[in-house]
Parts: structure tokens; C-alpha cells; sequence
């Protein structure tokens, strides 16, 4: 099973393309995490993608999909945070046809500005083992540290306010372009991303039957 988890930043996309990635027993290619590590390691590629993750902005299309074409094969995968843009949709297909391979499915995870916000800001992670706690609907047993690990949790530094409204933004002019391209290839589900993270995995696998 070939596979991208669509949606805009904090879909909660990431959670269920962990949880999916084990159900289908396949791969996650998490884009996001992967520059992560690269900025955290101050590798050549961590230092230049650095400064537009900052800002909540796409990192130039020629590096992420160098960074993709390294990782996707035809084993199976389910793919998280790239395609982000048309052309990145395209250059993915070129990607997956020279390894005689293709998309089976697009999931898109649906969910408003609002809650995106909400879930965003409030969102805290573990430095040590990156697992995810919520102030509210999730809350660390002991104040800013991991209940599995005891590594001290951070906000992530794309998090605070004004940057996910430039996410939102960023995401919200693409989303309807890519949307349409796997539609028309009659890829596309949508499956509803609001609710607790077993309900919509619930959703998921029902939509995958
Ligand atoms: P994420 O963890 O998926 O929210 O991604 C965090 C940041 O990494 C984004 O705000 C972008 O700066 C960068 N990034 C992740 N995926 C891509 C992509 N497909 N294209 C360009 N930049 C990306």
C-alpha cells in the first residue's frame, strides 16, 4: 500500500500516519520530522531549510524532493507532509514512475482553521522521545515533563500563533490544487479529522475497507 496522509498542519496527520503505518505494516515518510533531524544535526541541508521553517514557509521544492526521492520505493509507505504543492504532487508521480510505482490512495484529513489553532498552540512535544501532549485534551502527568520518558517537553518553534497562521495560510492556497489532482486520478477520500485520534483512525480504516 502506497499512501499519502493529506492535511494541513495539525490534522493530526502525523499521529494517524504512525498508527497507519503500523496497522498496514508499511514505512512512515514523515517529511517534516525528517528536516526536523537535519536542522537539530546542523547538516548542510538543516542549515538552508532552517530558515523557512521558521517562518512557517515551504522549504523550495528541489531540496524536499531530493530528500523524498531517497525514501519513497515500492515497498510501501504512507507518506506524511509531502506532496504540499502541485508541483510537488507531479515531480512525486515522476519520482514513483522511475520505480515502476505508483500512488494507491490520497487520504485527506478534514478540519477547520479553528481547531487547527487550538490544537496547534496548545500543543507541547517531547525533546527526548518527540511523543505529543495537549495542555488541555492531553496533559503531561507532571508539568512540562513526558510521562513515558521524563525528557523535558517543548513547544515546537513553528508553533506560537502567528507562525501557524502563516501555515494555515500556506497550506489553505495549495490544498484545493492538490485536492483536485488526485481526485481527478480518483484517488482522493476525505475522511472527517475532527475527534479524538482512535475515532478518526476508526474513520480511516473504515474508509480503507
Ligand atoms: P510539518 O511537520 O509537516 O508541519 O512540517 C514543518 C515544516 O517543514 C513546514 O512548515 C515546512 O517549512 C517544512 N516542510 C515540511 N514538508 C514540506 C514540503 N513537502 N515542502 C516544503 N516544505 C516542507
Amino acid at each position: 500500500m502506497k499512501l499519502i496522509l493529506f492535511g494541513s498542519p495539525g490534522s493530526g496527520k502525523g499521529t494517524q500516519a504512525v498508527m497507519l503505518g503500523e496497522y498496514l505494516g508499511v514505512k512512515r515518510i514523515s517529511l517534516g520530522d525528517i528536516l526536523r533531524e537535519e536542522v537539530k544535526k546542523n547538516t548542510s541541508l538543516g542549515k538552508e531549510v532552517k530558515q523557512y521553517m521558521e517562518k512557517g514557509l515551504l522549504v523550495p521544492d528541489e531540496l524536499v524532493s531530493r530528500v523524498i526521492e531517497e525514501h519513497v520505493d515500492d515497498s510501501g509507505f504512507v507518506l506524511d507532509g509531502y506532496p504540499r504543492n502541485l508541483p510537488q504532487a507531479k515531480r512525486l508521480e515522476q519520482i514513483l514512475a522511475k520505480k515502476k510505482s505508483d500512488i494507491d490512495i490520497c487520504i485527506y484529513l478534514d478540519i477547520d482553521e479553528q481547531t487547527i489553532i487550538n490544537r496547534l498552540s496548545k500543543r507541547r512535544i517531547c525533546k527526548n522521545c518527540g511523543f505529543n501532549y495537549h495542555l488541555q485534551t492531553m496533559p503531561p502527568k507532571v508539568a512540562d515533563r513526558c510521562d513515558h520518558c521524563q525528557g523535558e517537553l517543548i513547544q515546537r518553534r513553528d508553533d506560537t500563533l502567528e507562525v501557524i497562521k502563516k501555515r494555515w495560510q500556506v497550506f489553505f492556497e495549495e490544498n484545493r490544487r492538490i485536492l483536485d489532482f488526485y481526485r481527478k486520478k480518483g484517488k482522493l477520500v476525505t475522511v472527517d479529522g475532527h475527534g479524538n485520534k482512535e475515532a478518526v483512525f476508526e474513520k480511516i480504516k473504515a474508509t480503507l475497507s
